[in-house]
């Protein structure tokens, strides 16, 4: 059910990232004419997370906007930078905005969106050592770059092979440092693809000279007392190192939440704002999307999902159903994509870490490989395959014996 806005309502958008700004572009596009206004705790616009690991490291790129500073206003969309919501009071309809100063105010709303995002785990007991890094925002990635700079052919241990981790191992490999990759898990992206797909990336790793350690943990982050030194692993092992990059996850940002009534989803379904299929949370006129969003999908489970193109489809979800024209909303097929040495690795459809995987090819460096449950096609994956992968969607939209795709 929609809950159509009206006319002159005013949007609060709180988290000017991918979603918040993907919202808001939707709701002007699909011509609502009341105040929107986004509000973002970080002091810079909106910018792009994607190539925070790959081109933000290697290149010297910029930070990548995603829109020209004349967008906002063209659109009179009232963006409020380095201000934080700290609380949310859904009966009243406010939110307490607290800015750089220390001043606050109230803030009513008619529609309220939830863009926040995650907050990167820290590994324990080494917050703040000088030279560990967590990679989220355009600022740890400026950090990051400085550290390479000052370390251009020392060693480098990333710990957690999840898509930051494999990305951010390969951009401090291209930039000509010694790379150790630590996973836990048999493989990198265990969890994600399985570890069968997860043996195929282990080999791009080390094929370029990466030194990938899995099914092994990481102890303790070693440092001389103030800086890191290493990281000893559970073997016992302690890997030098200049510079450590922690991929071990992130959290929902949701703290500013507590208090306000506003359902949060368990952490067995992942945790975030617990939604229903159009991005509606528990409160009248409020709505979550992207990473911090905990949607109920079309088979009726709760999904939080930390990829690009869930955001941006679940954008323009919420502002359908704020417009009430979600009846045009079409299920989409989920898809991400990871961006690792010179190869594109993209992963379509519902893939489960213990589904049956057929690898259809693979030449030692492009591979293509379709999952399946039960005899039905789940998901396609591929390396340096984007056209096949691609082509795969139609046929992830309808049941489809996986016998279909194979090749006879
Ligand atoms: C390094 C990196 C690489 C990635 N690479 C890929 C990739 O290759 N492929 C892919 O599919 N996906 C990738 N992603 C994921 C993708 O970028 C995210 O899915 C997307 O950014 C989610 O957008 P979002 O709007 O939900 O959150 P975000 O982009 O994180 O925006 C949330 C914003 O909300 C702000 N905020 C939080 N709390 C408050 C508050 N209380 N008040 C005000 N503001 C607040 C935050 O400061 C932040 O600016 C990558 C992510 C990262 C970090």
């Amino acid at each position: 059910m929609s809950e159509k806005l009206d006319a002159g309502a005013t949007v609060v958008i709180v988290g000017a990232g991918l979603g918040g700004v993907r919202v808001a572009e939707n709701l002007r596009t699909g011509g609502h004419q009341g105040p929107v206004v986004m509000i973002g705790a970080e002091t810079h616009p909106p910018y792009d997370r994607p190539p925070l690991s790959k081109k933000v490291l290697t290149e010297p790129a910029g930070r990548p906007d995603l829109k020209p500073d004349e967008f906002y206003t063209d659109s009179s969309i009232e963006l409020r930078t380095g201000e934080h919501v700290d609380a949310v009071d859904a009966a009243a309809k406010t939110v307490t905005v607290s800015r750089a100063d220390g001043s606050t105010y109230e803030q009513p709303y008619d529609a309220l969106v939830l863009a926040t995002g995650l907050l990167p785990r820290e590994f324990p007991g080494a917050e703040g050592v000088d030279g560990v890094y967590t990679l989220r925002t355009i600022d740890d990635a400026e950090k990051l770059r400085g550290a390479i700079g000052e370390h251009p052919d020392g060693a480098a241990v990333v710990i957690g092979a999840g898509f930051i981790g494999c990305e951010t191992a390969a951009s401090l490999h291209t930039l000509g440092m010694s790379v150790t990759l630590v996973e836990p898990a048999p493989t990198p992206l265990a969890q994600a693809v399985g570890t069968e797909i997860g043996g195929l990336v282990t080999r791009q790793h080390t094929d370029k000279g990466v030194t990938v350690r899995s099914g092994i943990g990481v102890d303790e982050i070693v440092t001389d007392g103030a800086s890191v030194t290493g990281v000893r692993l559970s073997d016992g092992q302690t890997v030098p190192a200049d510079l450590v990059v922690v991929g071990i996850g992130s959290t929902p940002v949701v703290g500013f939440l507590d208090g306000s009534g506003i359902e949060l989803a368990s952490r067995e379904v992942g945790g975030g704002i617990a939604c229903n299929e159009v991005g509606r949370a528990s409160a009248e006129g409020v709505f979550a999307v992207g990473d911090v969003a905990n949607w109920r999908d079309h088979g009726g489970t709760q999904v939080r999902a930390e990829h690009w193109n869930h955001t941006v489809e679940q954008a323009a979800i919420v502002a359908a159903a704020l417009l009430g024209t979600d009846h045009a909303v079409v299920p989409a097929v989920p898809y991400f994509w990871s961006d690792q040495y010179d190869l594109k690795i993209q992963v379509l459809g519902w893939p489960k870490a213990d589904d049956e995987v057929h690898v259809v090819s693979d030449d030692g460096n492009k591979w293509l490989a379709y999952f399946s449950r039960d005899g039905m096609l789940t998901a396609v994956a591929g390396a340096g395959k984007v056209g096949a992968v691609m082509k795969t969607r139609p046929k992830l939209l309808t049941p489809t014996p996986i016998a279909d795709v194979l090749p006879d």
